[in-house]
């Protein structure tokens, strides 16, 4: 079996990898790390948890490394584009953590920090730049940012930067780029625009491709439950009831639905928080710090916002909804099956979800082990107990509707007040302030 030092890996990365636990390259870093050393352009077809972020970072740096020479000023030696800001944070602590021995600068540049401390960093130039594609054009329309001395060029999670709408930003930081240089393409599918973005980009590239979506869902183990839809609530309650839904991340298909989740969690005593893109910076941080510390034992979470997050030790995924992309369950499931681990994922499946399900089945090649839990009594009594709460609470927030109490609220400062008001929001304007909130930390640190 392939070990770290036959790949042609300098000393200071395999003391780090030493230290860092990593005894065997995952099969993607056997494959991917001898042609990217050779200079080689590259096209993985990987998804996260399959230990790509090394696969490119370690021959990144050991490159910079055999070729020491000054970060250009506003620019970068290498530069890493993410869908997402916490993927970006987390490649930006990889490429630190395997560089540890090698002293160079690594900066994460994403929206809804200030500009100031990413426009100082930049100035004075950073070895690795870790960016997400909307901040990034802001600075290069600034002339903050330049580019025309990048030596490598990662595009991470090709895929999802299409369903973000990214095609058209990557397009444009490419035109920046120079001509010669490096370039790194991963992607866990590969639909047509993603096939063709990768032949504009790359050059002969060689081609590693490893985990195709059959292989991760098979070493995850799957549960299937039907039940009604206004019932899963109910029955999520009662999944949490066992101890050994330790950490478990709960998927949702909308962000409204991830918040009304994890409140009725926390309702039936369950910690929880939700983790979504109208949550502020500081928010997501502290859902995730919360998790992973173990002080909450549910993060509740759309795709967008969960996709690349990498926790460890996650015990179970719970498919509240089904997602409408197949491949999403399989990124979903394989939050579990981390870096070779084993887990379980049980997934709740309304009638009207049906043709998911199908769809599901026939991406993973699988049937998945089911039980029925449609017209459970014990369900229903506490599903209909929880509807009249809500329609009381419901009453109780409708100006007018409850007599002189809710006058009374509605004319003093109390907490049902502002408790109420916020229920009224609507999304849209949460957003909105969500964007105007103050960054809780600044992700600069070169
Ligand atoms: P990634 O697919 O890059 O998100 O990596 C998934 C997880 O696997 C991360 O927690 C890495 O730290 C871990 N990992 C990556 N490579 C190895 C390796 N060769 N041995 C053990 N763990 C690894």
């Amino acid at each position: 079996m392939t070990q770290f030092s036959d790949l042609g890996l300098s000393a200071p990365l395999l003391k780090a990898l030493a230290s860092e636990g990593y005894e065997r390259p995952t099969p993607i870093q056997a494959q991917a790390i001898p042609s990217v050393l050779a200079g080689r352009d590259l096209l993985g077809i990987a998804q996260t948890g399959t230990g790509k972020t090394a696969a490119f970072a370690l021959p990144i740096l050991h490159r910079l490394a055999a070729d020491r020479r000054p970060a250009p000023r506003k620019g970068c030696r290498a530069l890493v584009l993410s869908p997402t800001r916490e993927l970006a944070s987390q490649i930006a602590d990889s490429f630190r953590t395997y560089g540890r021995h090698l002293g160079f600068t690594v900066a994460v540049i994403f929206g809804g920090a200030k500009y100031g401390p990413q426009i100082r960093t930049l100035e004075a130039g950073v070895d690795v730049l870790v960016a997400t594609p909307g901040r990034l054009i802001d600075h290069l329309a600034e002339r903050h940012a330049r580019l025309a001395e990048a030596e490598v060029f990662v595009l991470d999670e090709a895929d999802q930067m299409l369903d973000l709408g990214f095609l058209q930003p990557i397009r444009r930081i490419v035109s920046h780029l120079p001509k010669q240089r490096q370039n790194l393409f991963f992607s866990a599918t590969m639909p047509t625009e993603i096939g063709k973005l990768a032949g504009e980009l790359l050059v002969d590239p060689a081609k590693v491709s490893v985990a195709p979506a059959a292989t991760t869902a098979e070493r995850v183990d799957q549960r299937l439950i039907y039940v009604e839809a206004e019932r899963k609530r109910e029955l999520l309650a009662e999944l949490f009831a066992d101890p050994a839904l330790r950490r478990t991340i709960v998927f949702t298909r909308t962000k409204r639905g991830a918040d009304r989740v994890a409140k009725s969690l926390v309702a039936a005593g369950v910690p929880a928080a939700s983790i979504h893109g109208d949550k502020t910076q500081g928010q997501r941080e502290r859902a995730l710090a919360a998790f992973k510390s173990g002080s909450t034992r549910a993060l509740v979470a759309t795709d967008i916002a969960a996709r690349g997050i990498d926790i460890e030790a996650v015990s179970h995924v719970v498919n509240f909804e089904l997602p409408n992309v197949p491949e999403s369950y399989v990124h979903r499931i394989g939050r579990t099956a981390r870096a070779g681990a084993t887990g379980q994922a049980i997934s709740l499946c309304s009638d009207d979800e049906r043709p998911l399900l199908r769809d599901i089945q026939k991406l993973t090649r699988q049937t998945i082990p089911s039980e029925d839990r449609r017209r459970d009594p014990g369900l229903a009594v506490m599903a209909k107990a929880r509807a009249a709460q809500e329609i009381a609470a419901e009453r109780g927030a409708r100006p007018g509707s409850e007599g002189p109490p809710a006058r009374k609220a509605a004319a003093g400062p109390g907490p049902s007040k502002s408790r109420n008001r916020r229920r009224r929001r609507p999304p849209a304007a949460q957003g909105a302030s969500a964007g105007r909130a103050k960054p809780q930390w600044h992700p600069m640190d070169a």
